[in-house]
This record gives structure tokens, sequence and C-alpha cells, in this order.
């Protein structure tokens, strides 16, 4: 461990708001969920806060519930929690998908939904779900509840609309009735940081065929964070021609070289996983005539 542990300072949040106090009473003060991210900064050395907000015990964010038309997953709930749930099985089967494919068991059990969101790298895996599925995040601090849409949550690299003393509750999901898929590329099933991974939501529903947002595609890995492919999702709904949707989607990523993949093959692994989705979900019934 290269950041000595004798210099790090752990508080012990024993409610909800005395963990908003502690937050606006400690600046620059680090909450930590199950510690799986930051456990891996300490040890590289590369974190350089030493001041921790332990969240762990704060079971009211663990619930995962139904709360009329959409599904409420509390911060706190783990992979293994997700995975296990009913109401994610029957509504968001793609958050299933992806919790499933992150790290190991050890990992799925101590790794959380908003330790995923809150480290926020472009690689995490729930997070195109979130993306797809137009989720909400619930933020909360002494001055309050707030809202924000998942996909204005993310402002650059690692960087997002938290106010430093905020912490997010909770995720709030639509119902989803459309169908839904994931694919997370990587070099192995297990084990594995994506190379890329995309999450799409299509809606076959006759009443929703004149709605905009009856196509959602997501992808992680091809931007600084993740994105919506907003004008792909428009160049499909408007025609169904995969060739040109895919030619769209190359004008909208801009994906980079580093360690764990090239540019050119996430671009080409893109257009592919585009062209694979949208052949399975035929989209005959879609191609205006
Ligand atoms: C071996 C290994 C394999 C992994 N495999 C994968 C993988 O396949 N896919 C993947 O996506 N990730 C993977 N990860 C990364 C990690 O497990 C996930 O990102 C996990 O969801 C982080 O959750 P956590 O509870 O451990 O977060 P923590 O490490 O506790 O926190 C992460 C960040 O989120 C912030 N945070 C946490 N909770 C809150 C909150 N309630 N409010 C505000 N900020 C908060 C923390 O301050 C910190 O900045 C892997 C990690 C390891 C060590």
């Amino acid at each position: 461990m290269r950041a000595a542990l004798s210099t790090l300072k752990f508080l012990e949040a024993g409610s909800l708001s005395h963990a908003f106090k502690i937050m606006k009473t400690h600046p620059g003060i680090m909450p930590t969920a199950g510690c799986t991210d930051i456990y891996v900064s300490l040890n590289f050395g590369t974190l350089k806060v030493r001041e921790f907000l332990n969240l762990w015990g704060l079971s009211e964010l663990r619930k995962i519930q139904m709360k009329g038309d959409y599904l409420s997953i509390g911060s706190l709930a783990t992979y293994t929690q997700i995975i296990h749930s009913d109401s994610v099985k029957k509504w968001i089967p793609m958050l299933i998908q992806a919790s499933s494919s992150i790290g190991g068991m050890q990992i799925q059990n101590r790794g959380t939904l908003g330790g995923n969101i809150g480290n926020g790298s472009p690689a995490g895996d729930t997070l195109p779900v979130l993306a797809a599925a137009e989720a909400v995040v619930v933020l909360g601090s002494t001055e309050g509840i707030r809202r924000i849409s998942f996909n204005m949550f993310y402002t650059g690299y690692r960087k997002n609309a938290m106010n430093p003393e905020e912490l997010i509750l909770s995720v709030e999901i639509p119902r989803i009735k459309s169908q839904q898929w994931y694919r997370k590329v990587g070099t192995r099933a297990a084990q594995a940081i994506s190379k890329i991974v995309m999450a799409a939501v299509l809606s076959k529903d006759p009443e929703e065929q004149q709605d905009p947002r009856r196509i959602r595609i997501a992808f992680g890995s091809l931007a600084p964070t993740v994105i919506r492919a907003f004008r792909t999702e428009t160049a499909l709904a408007e025609n169904g021609n995969i060739t040109e949707a895919q030619k769209t989607l190359l004008s909208e990523i801009q994906p980079i070289d580093d360690i764990r993949s090239t540019a050119l093959y996430r671009q080409t692994v893109a257009a592919n996983l585009l062209a694979e989705w949208w052949g399975k979900v035929s989209p005959r019934s879609l191609i205006k005539s």
C-alpha cells in the first residue's frame, strides 16, 4: 500500500442527517461506500485525500423498491443485491446483466451502484444502462434533496454536477416496458474492464411509435464520459437504415487510444454492436414506407 494507512482518518456516519452534517463541516472529505475503487487509488498512491466518511452502515441507502412508476435503487445497493432483486429482474434486466459482468463475486458483494456513479469512469459498466434507462440521480445534503437527470450528471472526464457537500442517495429508474439490450466487450468474460459497453432500449409499443425516445442507445468507453448516441437514435428512428446510422454513430463518438484498446478498434466494434443489436430487434416494424 503506497498510502500510509496511519495517516488516514475515517469518520463514521451514524445516520443520514449525521452524514450530511459531516459533509458540510469537513470540506474535502471523501464519502466511501464499498471502497473497491478508493482502495485501488490508495494502493496506487494516486489519491491525495486523507479524510473519509464511511457510509456503509446507512442501511436506508441500500433499499431497492418500486415507488409508483419507477424503481428506486439506493446508492449503497451492491451488485449482489441488484442481481438477486426480483424488481430489477422484471423491469431493468439489462442492469442485472451489467452487474453480473462486474469484477468477481467479492467485488459484486462490496461494490455499489452509487460507487460506480461516483467514481465516474467512462468504462463504468452500469453507466450506459442508467443513460439508456433515462435514470434520475437523487442527491442529498443539509440543503435538502435534489434530482438530476443521469444524462446531465457528468460534465467532463470524471467530473459531475454534484456540489462538494452532496451525497448520492439513490437512482430512480422509470419502468421500462420496452426491449432492452446490454453488451460488454472486454478482454475476457470475467474480471476485465470493458473496452466498450453498449446498452439500448427499443419500444415496439404501437402507442409509442411517434415518441422520439422510443429508441435509446448509450455507450461507455467511447468518450470522456458515458454518452447517449442521440443523433444515431434519431437516424434510426427516421428511416431504420443501419448503414446510415453507423456513419452517424462514428461522427458522434470520440474514442481514444489507451492501454486497453485503440480508437480504431473501438469505432469498429461500436458500429458492429449497433448493427448486431439492430439486426436482433426486428426493425422492420419501425421502418417508414
Ligand atoms: C478487482 C476489481 C474489479 C472491478 N471490476 C469492475 C468492472 O468489471 N466494471 C466496473 O464498472 N467497475 C469495476 N470495478 C470498479 C468498482 O468495483 C466499481 O466502480 C464499484 O461500483 C465501486 O463501488 P464502491 O461502493 O466500492 O465505491 P467506492 O470505492 O467506495 O467509491 C467510489 C467513488 O464514488 C464515491 N461515492 C461512493 N458512494 C457515494 C455516495 N453515496 N455519494 C457520493 N459519492 C459516493 C466515492 O467518494 C469515490 O469517489 C472493479 C474494481 C476492482 C477492484
